[in-house]
């Protein structure tokens, strides 16, 4: 199948989150599996200063929005294993930041503006057509609506996926942004959105109006983002599209997080020996000045510190962990002041017990993993979740709250791989680290426990033959 994937984000050229490493990933899986995925994207200044290379241009237009008409030129990554595309439009990405200007709608207009530029610019130079558009986030939503309504008579028979990364950045403008799109139904600002969303312009709903299907990225997540609870207000559109609404896990790269090969580790192990977890736990304990111990049980964090992931339930525990228990604590992350401030008073107070570091390290993330016995996200919500996929694979025994892809990765019970609370509440996630910790004292039966996780398959080989499926769904679907 001939698949253009639309992001405005791709790793490892630019990212700010799971978005990137999708778009990274998921099309080369798809192109091991035989079909012709390319990917477009924005040329953003970024990439140009750290000099990727590039062949091009391949062509130039002029886009108009509004009573403008803006320079786009197109280019095509120079080594890149799966064709990508770069749009090159100085009005929108000749520019230090990524996202949050203020004029971030008639970015993403001229974005989606050019991709269709880019099709019809293939069709004609080369032949290749897409049979699907598979669009991300909301910075992609507009070409979903473009096809089904614009370029209906050129592009209409193609298929189109729109794919929810997190339901909380949906791109809302003022109704101006009609104008500037050049979009003429007022359906979407006028109703059909549900309360508090009149009045807006929001790219998110358009892409989950006009497309065939609409996926998030795990199961859960897609009925969670039918409810009130976890809708963001667009819970009645979704659900008024119900029937074509799904949700597919992502992946992890088995080679970048891979205990038997990772060079940020003291010693590497593999489930088949694990023996070097040992050293890295003890390892982990001298970098970051715990006591040392091989039989504490070390809980790890590494994650944005943020409302979002649950760490004021941690900071509500933390009191409860250091009185009744021996368990070590070492966290991870940066996010908001008051949780910063709060998790690096409770390590003041517990040297030896508790570690903080505040920032951002990919090695030390990777050592926490591998030295961790257990790894906590007590997250509010969580639509897929890379954290605890990490912990199965190194051996640290995930302890999470029912959210989201938490709530499709992890078990407990007798074939579990770890342990689960329901209710945001920090008796309920003291109850679960109450459960671990007492399964830690059995080491046997422990050991079991973490021996099924790392045995877990949770790769993109996996996903990518689930969005097959979808694929193929949504190309029945088309037109219906
Ligand atoms: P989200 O994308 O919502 O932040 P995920 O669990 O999907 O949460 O992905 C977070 C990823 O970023 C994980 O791989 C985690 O290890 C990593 N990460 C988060 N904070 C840090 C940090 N401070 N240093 C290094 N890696 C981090």
């Amino acid at each position: 199948m001939n698949v253009l994937f639309v992001a405005a984000e791709v790793a490892p050229y630019i990212k700010t989150g799971g978005l990137a490493d999708v778009a990274g990933a998921l099309p080369a899986a798809l192109r091991a599996a035989g079909h012709d995925v390319r990917v477009v994207m924005p040329y953003y200044r970024q990439l140009r200063e750290r000099g990727v290379a590039v062949t091009g241009p391949i062509a130039a237009t002029f886009l108009p929005v509004g009573d403008r008409a803006e320079e786009l030129r197109m280019w095509q990554l120079t080594d890149s294993a799966v064709p990508t595309y770069l749009l090159d439009i100085p009005a929108a990405f000749e520019r230090g930041s990524i996202y949050g200007d203020g004029d971030d709608d008639r970015r993403f207009i001229l974005f989606a503006r050019g991709v269709l530029a880019l099709m019809q610019q293939l069709r004609e130079t080369t032949g290749w057509q897409a049979e699907l558009v598979h669009a991300h986030d909301w910075h992609a939503a507009l070409v979903s609506n473009y096809i089904k309504t614009f370029y209906a008579y050129t592009f209409g028979h193609i298929a189109t996926v729109f794919t929810i990364h997190n339901l909380q950045y949906q791109g809302q403008f003022s109704p101006a942004s009609l104008n500037t799109a050049g979009l003429a139904e007022r359906g979407l600002i006028e109703n059909g959105m549900g309360p508090g969303t009149a009045g807006t312009f929001n790219f998110m709903a358009r892409g989950i109006s006009y497309s065939d299907v609409v996926s998030t990225v795990s199961p859960t997540y897609a009925q969670e983002i039918m409810t009130g609870e976890y809708g963001e207000r667009l819970d009645g559109l979704l659900r008024s599209r119900r029937e074509r609404v799904t949700g597919i896990l992502n992946g992890i790269d088995g080679n970048a997080f891979n205990p038997a090969t990772d060079a940020f580790l003291a010693q590497s192990y593999s489930s088949d020996d694990v023996t070097g977890k040992l050293v890295c736990k003890r390892a982990l304990q001298v970098e970051l000045g715990l006591a040392t111990s091989n039989t504490r049980p070390l809980l790890g964090i590494v994650s944005r510190l943020v409302e979002q992931k649950g760490i004021d339930l941690l900071d509500a525990a933390i009191p409860w962990l250091m009185l009744q228990t021996d368990a070590q604590l070492v966290v991870l992350g940066s996010g908001q002041p008051y949780l910063q401030d709060a998790l690096t008073r409770h390590a003041a107070a517990h040297p030896g017990r508790i570690a903080v570091r505040l920032g951002f390290d990919a090695g030390l993330a990777q050592r926490i993993y591998a030295g961790s016995d257990g790894f906590l996200m007590p997250s509010r919500f969580e639509p897929c979740g890379l954290g605890q996929m990490i912990a199965l694979r190194y051996g640290s025994v995930p302890i999470v709250r029912a959210t989201g892809g938490l709530n499709d990765t992890v078990r407990e019970g007798w074939d579990g791989n770890g342990f689960v609370f329901h209710q945001y509440e920090p008796r309920h996630f003291i109850d679960a680290i109450d459960r671990a910790l007492t399964a830690y004292r059995e080491t046997k039966s422990w050991a079991i426990l973490r021996d099924r996780g790392m045995r877990e398959d949770n790769s993109w080989t996996n996903a990518a033959q689930q969005y097959m499926g979808v694929y193929e769904w949504a190309r029945r679907l088309q037109g219906g």
